[in-house]
């Protein structure tokens, strides 16, 4: 080691020293900042020392493979450095290698955060990445996946001789692989699992020519088996395949294929673990243990004896027949694998947690795109608890998928107990910062709870209740159509769809919803209510394609004063142009504004005060495009936030053009600002001669919702 390094090693050891035993703090980062503040070439310099390693990349299933990995790697009792705790960033991984350096370990299984990789591969070198998925996440902060994507890609550049393992079944894996030289070894499931298909998917489009892809089996999410129509690229042929994939009663059992050689050979596998998403996370941990140079002979004796990390799916076993099961699930698409296990237990009462704090997100819209309603399945559902800094925006999104049960807001575990029924069982469902708080009071709860005598009964408990509604008549219904959900639907945009139906149906207004996705020929003609939702660049671009043919039926609908909600990416295409460095995506000339993409994207918190409703409209924004209005356009209303908005300067925020809202805000924008959905409605039932003012609604969820939203938008 260079004198530079062992300096590094010396002060970081002080900081861990420090960490731990003065401050009583576990010493995941601090060591690492420190060792790389003096020698940021710390992780090469350990790394060399290492014979082998591996890294650990992707959305979901990040420290459960590494783990697995891990143990897998050092089953013949070679020494493993592994950044175990989950701390994935750069200081997390040099914190692990300078605190096992004296152990002299030969093998690195390193965890990583997608966009570290690039700090991370070019200097740790290793044998292979592993690419487990990419899924919406803390958009916030990655910005759009095509970004973390090519964060990967110039990280596998930088480090050639890595092989890339990636899970082929995700198409937005499948396409870094095709866009780097190095070394790919695909895996993936190889055959239908018939899960039914998840309402949001983060890829629907052709990486290579943009066209909607063709799948011949989804498993959930973007993950399947997908071919482009039109220019023919396809899901890879797997190097690792998982076959005969069958669920027993204790979890899934399978067979992980390695094809690579003339005559596959094949490894039998059984779990304890009953998520589909653990049949990719075993095989990969498998595959990294192969490239990694492990030996698998052991690996189901590594696998049954595996613990997952800190309380993820633990039953915890309380006093009086009480039992819990807790979960982490920080993205939509993680949340449904955990409802599916909920459906799967036919689970009576369920605790979702939800907090924003830096490492969460500080944009809560993604809860609306987790199928929540799947629940509707549940054959007895009593009570669905509510908790973390974020709960009320939880309560309304619960409140909107109408599951039938009491909704009740809870300050931590212990509190809902107080409602489950004696001897029941509660499955609770917290994001990454919930998540330790309920594990920690878990442990508490196992030793030292009392099961109470009595427990309040449902009930007792409170219910949203709305006034039997006086039907209105219309001689159809009013018609609400969602324009291209399939690609234009990135921050909860179903939530909007949401507060539109039920403030009709919840008023006794018949309305109906029609989706039109792309490829789907479009008609206004009786439209009364159209959305277009927010989308990624690339999303646009393939939206903007189809949009062009349909720019008149658009335009004549705008014309004749019809209703029209769009939001981000959707608001940029009514204007002229949306700007993407040197990339025209054409508009279409509905409204006189242009957007062109800034170097940053403005992120955040946003309030604004507009004409349309009483109450502040509150929500997040989250883009690249800088918009200006023409001479002729007015904004929607004025930021209350300094340097947020169209552009970030005049202060305007979104356009109001007769019948059509455009706006940056979503979260989605209309559960929690109800005055901004009862404008529209209102205005689309004056269209059909309806004049009468809407009835008052039961609105109290959404105004504690919109209380906080607009707390931390002005106080943050
Ligand atoms: N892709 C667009 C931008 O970044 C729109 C993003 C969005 O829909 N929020 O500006």
């Amino acid at each position: 080691m260079n004198p530079r390094a062992r300096i590094a090693c010396l002060a970081a050891d002080a900081a861990r020293w420090g960490t731990t035993r003065l401050l009583h703090r576990g010493g995941g980062n601090a060591p690492g900042a420190v060792a790389l503040r003096l020698d940021p070439g710390i992780i090469g310099a350990l790394g060399d020392a290492l014979e082998r390693s591996v890294v650990v990349t992707g959305t979901n299933g990040k420290t459960t493979t590494t783990g697995l990995a891990a143990d897998a790697l050092g089953s013949r009792g070679e020494r493993v450095v592994c950044n175990r705790a989950g701390n994935n960033m750069e200081s997390g991984i040099a914190a692990a290698l300078v605190g096992a350096r004296s152990e002299r370990p030969r093998v690195g299984c390193f965890e990583c955060d997608e966009l570290y990789t690039v700090r991370v591969l070019p200097r740790l070198r290793p044998r292979a990445l592993v690419l487990l998925n990419l899924f919406r996440d803390q958009l916030d902060r990655y910005g759009e996946i095509d970004h973390t994507q090519d964060v990967i890609a110039e990280a596998l550049r930088r480090s050639p001789q890595t092989a890339i393992a990636y899970n082929a079944d995700d198409p937005l894996c499948a396409s870094i692989a095709a866009r780097v030289d190095n070394a790919g070894v695909p895996f993936g499931i190889d055959e239908p699992t018939g899960l039914e298909a998840d309402r949001i998917s983060d890829s629907r489009f052709c990486a290579k020519c943009n066209a909607p892809l063709d799948y011949e089996y989804v498993h959930y999410g973007q993950l399947g088996k997908y071919r482009c129509p039109k220019c023919g690229w396809r899901r890879p042929e797997l190097a690792f395949a998982a076959v005969n994939v069958s669920l027993t009663c204790g979890g899934y059992e399978f067979d992980v294929e390695d094809r690579r050689g003339e005559k596959p050979v094949r490894h039998h596998v059984t779990t304890r673990y009953n998520g589909l998403y653990m049949v990719y996370n075993v095989m990969a941990a498998l595959v990294a243990c192969v490239l990694g140079g492990g030996s698998v002979s052991r690996f189901q004796e590594v696998l049954d004896a595996y613990e997952p990390a800190s309380g993820r799916g633990k039953t915890y076993q309380l006093d009086g027949g009480y039992s819990v099961v807790s979960n982490l699930a920080k993205n939509p698409t993680g949340f449904n694998r955990m409802i599916a296990q909920v459906r799967a237990e036919d689970g009576h009462y369920v605790a979702l947690f939800l907090n924003d704090n830096d490492a969460d997100g500080h944009d809560v819209s993604w809860i609306w795109d987790i199928d929540l309603e799947r629940l509707h399945d549940l054959s007895d559902l009593r009570c669905v608890f509510v908790g973390g800094t974020r709960r009320e925006d939880m309560a309304v999104r619960v409140k909107y998928a109408e599951l039938g049960a009491p909704i009740e807001l809870i300050d931590g575990v212990e509190d809902a107990l107080r409602f489950v029924g004696a001897g029941e069982r509660l499955h609770v469902i917290a994001n990454y910062t919930a998540f330790p708080p309920v594990v920690a009071e878990l442990g508490r709860l196992e030793q030292s709870w009392h099961a109470p005598a009595l427990t309040v009964t449902s009930e007792a408990v409170s219910m949203v209740e709305h006034a039997a509604p006086t039907p209105v008549a219309l001689d159809r219904p009013l018609r609400i159509v969602h324009l291209y959900p399939d690609a234009l639907n990135l921050y909860g945009d179903g939530g909007n769809i949401a507060s539109l139906s039920k403030r009709c149906e919840w008023r006794g207004i018949p309305c109906r919803v029609d989706q039109v996705l792309m490829g789907q020929e479009l008609d206004l003609s009786d439209a009364d209510v159209v959305l277009l939702g927010g989308g990624a660049d690339r999303d646009q671009l393939a939206v903007c394609h189809e949009l062009q043919g349909q720019r008149e039926k658009l335009a004549a609908y705008v014309e004749a004063g019809g209703v029209l909600l769009a939001i981000c990416g959707g608001y940029q295409l009514l204007g002229h142009y949306y700007m993407m460095g040197d990339e025209r995506v054409e508009g279409l000339h509905v409204l006189d504004i242009e957007t062109t993409a800034g170097a940053t994207r403005l992120i955040g918190n946003v309030a604004i005060e507009s004409p349309v409703c009483d109450a502040p409209i509150v929500g997040f924004e989250n883009h690249a495009g800088r918009t200006l209005l023409g001479a002729g356009e007015k904004p929607l209303g004025r930021a209350l936030v300094h340097g947020t908005g169209n552009n970030g300067e005049d202060g305007g925020e979104g356009v109001l053009h007769e019948g059509v809202v455009g706006t940056y805000l979503h979260g989605p924008i209309l559960p929690k600002n109800p005055g901004v959905t009862d404008w529209l409605l209102a205005r689309a039932l004056r269209r059909r001669g309806v004049t009468a003012e809407l009835p008052a609604l039961n609105d109290d969820l959404e105004r504690i919702a919109h209380d906080v939203a607009m707390r931390i938008a002005t106080h943050r």
